[in-house]
């Protein structure tokens, strides 16, 4: 099977074997759940940014106006470039940039290659080392020389995804070119190893808004690192003490099989592994040391049932015309985590049906009898004392009064954590039915 258009939806979830029909369909039911999924960092400043700006120029006048507004324009552009350049951010997507912390661990990672001359005998060091490493070669040198990076997995290597030209402009591009330079990267590791790579590794650390859909069609997840020594630019010393000053427990090092001399390549990692070593550290793989799997496949994978009881919608271009505004509105709802949960959970409004508890129900009985107790005590005595001619019942009106709001707050008190409670029910509940009827969702459609 190549890695054609049908077969990228599958591995949307990592099914690189599945041909069978139903399976198929199984699998896309499970691809909505990337819907689901909440709002970047990016998507969550910029609505807040919004609004305040919106609120700021709204309330404020004047010259204090602009100012307020100009401000609020640096700190977003300020946010943004650190978004875009800051990999660990995680800004615009989510990426793994340390491992497990617990442990005296590391690993490394070597990006930009394959290079014929230097890469053998970089693996030739590893192999003496006994480390599996992870490499993120560039996709046309893979084109090139597939050979080297099916050494590289065969000698216990990871391969990831590094895009397929590592240009310059590659941040620059939408999600199209996102998707074209991810896809033929893939299609050349594939076509080298026989394996889809679920790890990516932008050119250059660098991200921006459109990277997201492009990762998610692909199935794969952004894999940085925390150490980065500049190795192609500096000498062997000052990588090795810049890596030693960074390093710590779960970090991945981020270093090139390109830029050096073979023989000065292979010198350098000899030497930094030693170092590293000596710090008493050990060196791991990154899926161990992630636990972020490197390679889509079925294994391990409940095909059978999908994880979570997520409804089906029309996806065709017909379904995402219709209904244009509500249906935007009801995907950023479900965008959010109150009703994604909402939806996963199935909330129901099952609880008003049974009983309800026995301490809402005094407590809001306690609250509707303070109102009893209030102006209609104070109405009663003055009645009565005008009717009895006795002056003294008078005060017992606002004695009562006064006892009604010692009663209401009881009242309240006793309700008030489950009236919260029930409104919260209520409320994920209206939004589960908002959300779903807007997207043509049924529940418990066979999958
Ligand atoms: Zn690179």
């Amino acid at each position: 099977m190549s890695y054609s258009d049908d077969y990228n939806r599958l591995t949307v979830i990592g099914t690189k074997d599945i041909v069978k029909a139903y399976e198929l369909e199984k699998v896309s039911c499970q691809t909505e759940l990337r819907l689901f999924k909440p709002m970047s960092r990016f998507h969550t400043i910029t609505i807040l940014f919004g609004l305040t700006a919106l609120g700021a120029g709204l309330s404020l006048a004047g010259p204090i106006r602009w100012c307020i507004l100009g401000l609020l324009l640096t700190i977003y552009f300020v946010i943004f470039i650190l978004g875009v350049s800051v990999l660990k951010l995680n800004f615009f997507v989510k990426a793994t940039c340390r491992g497990d912390s617990t442990a005296k661990r590391v690993a490394l990672t070597f990006d930009d290659g394959p290079d014929p001359a230097a890469t053998p005998g970089l693996l030739e060091v590893l192999r003496r080392h006994k480390i599996k490493a992870a490499f993120f070669p560039i996709g046309t040198k893979t084109r090139d020389h597939p050979e080297i990076i099916k050494q590289i997995d065969q000698e216990g290597h990871i391969v990831g995804n590094h895009s397929f030209r590592h240009a310059w402009w590659t941040n620059f591009l939408i999600s199209s070119g996102f998707d074209r330079e991810m896809r033929m990267a893939q299609e050349a590791i594939d076509a080298a190893i026989d394996k889809i790579p679920a790890y990516f590794r932008p050119p250059v650390g660098l991200t921006n808004p459109h990277l997201r859909k492009a990762l998610e069609k692909h199935g794969l997840s952004v894999v940085g690192w925390d150490v980065r020594p500049f190795d192609t630019t500096a000498s062997a010393e000052k990588v090795i003490k810049r890596v030693l000053k960074k390093i710590r427990n779960g970090s991945i090092i981020a270093l090139h099989d390109t830029g050096r001399t073979p023989v000065d390549l292979a010198r350098l990692i000899d030497k930094l592994v030693t170092k590293i070593k000596e710090r008493e550290y050990t060196f791991s793989g990154l899926e161990e040391l992630t636990g972020v799997r490197a390679y889509q496949t079925t294994e391990g994978m409940n095909m059978t049932e999908p994880r979570l009881p997520i409804p089906f919608w029309d996806e065709s271009e017909a379904g995402q015309r219709r209904g244009g505004f509500w249906r935007f509105l009801a995907r950023k709802l479900a965008s959010t985590a109150y009703v994604r949960r909402a939806i996963e959970k199935q909330v129901t409004l099952d609880a008003f049906k049974t009983s309800l508890s026995p301490r809402f129900l005094f407590g809001v009985g306690l609250v509707l009898f303070s109102f009893v107790l209030g102006w209609p005590m104070v109405a009663l005595f003055s009645f009565l004392s005008a009717y009895c001619h006795v002056p003294a019942l008078l005060i017992l009106g606002p004695a009562f009064y006064m006892f009604s709001h010692l009663v209401w707050l009881f009242g309240t008190y006793l309700a008030g954590r489950d009236c919260i409670k029930y409104a919260n029910m209520i409320l994920s509940w209206g939004l589960r039915k908002v959300v779903e009827k807007a997207l043509n969702r049924e529940i418990g459609r066979p999958l």
